[in-house]
């Protein structure tokens, strides 16, 4: 249930979405005062490529991180699985019907990708002991 972004007034059953703005008719789409229009497609290429250049750059930190003299395949799976976290949660998002588009996917897995990149500088930057 949501509400008109125009008139105010609840909306209960259909009514119109632009974007994530919901209005209650077309009447109020067109003198909408918050109409603003789905995402432009190169706003998500460009969310979706920050998302897998930071999951390249996390993958390779991530490999560089592996504990010495366990197997290679052992360590580029567990790698692997860092790296797809976010996108997982991505996927969870998904969940929520206004987020079940592309845009907001890639901008989730992007937005996570780069907080884990942030985590790993801190593991970088400690010192290695024993
Ligand atoms: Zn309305």
């Amino acid at each position: 249930m949501s509400t008109c972004a125009a008139c105010s007034k609840t909306i209960l059953f259909g009514g119109v979405a632009v974007g994530d703005v919901h209005y209650c008719s077309q009447q109020c789409v067109d003198k909408g005062p918050r109409k603003t229009s789905p995402a432009k497609p190169f706003v998500v290429v460009a969310w979706a490529v920050l998302a897998l250049v930071a999951t390249a750059v996390n993958f390779i930190i991530d490999l560089s991180l592996a504990p010495k003299g366990i197997p290679a395949g052992l360590a580029v799976s567990g790698s692997v699985g860092a790296v797809s976290v976010p996108y997982i949660l991505a996927g969870i998002l998904m969940f929520w019907k206004q987020h079940r588009n592309l845009h907001s996917f890639f901008r989730a897995a992007a937005i996570i990708s780069v907080l884990l990149f942030f985590s790993y500088i801190g593991k970088v930057g400690q010192p290695v002991k024993g």
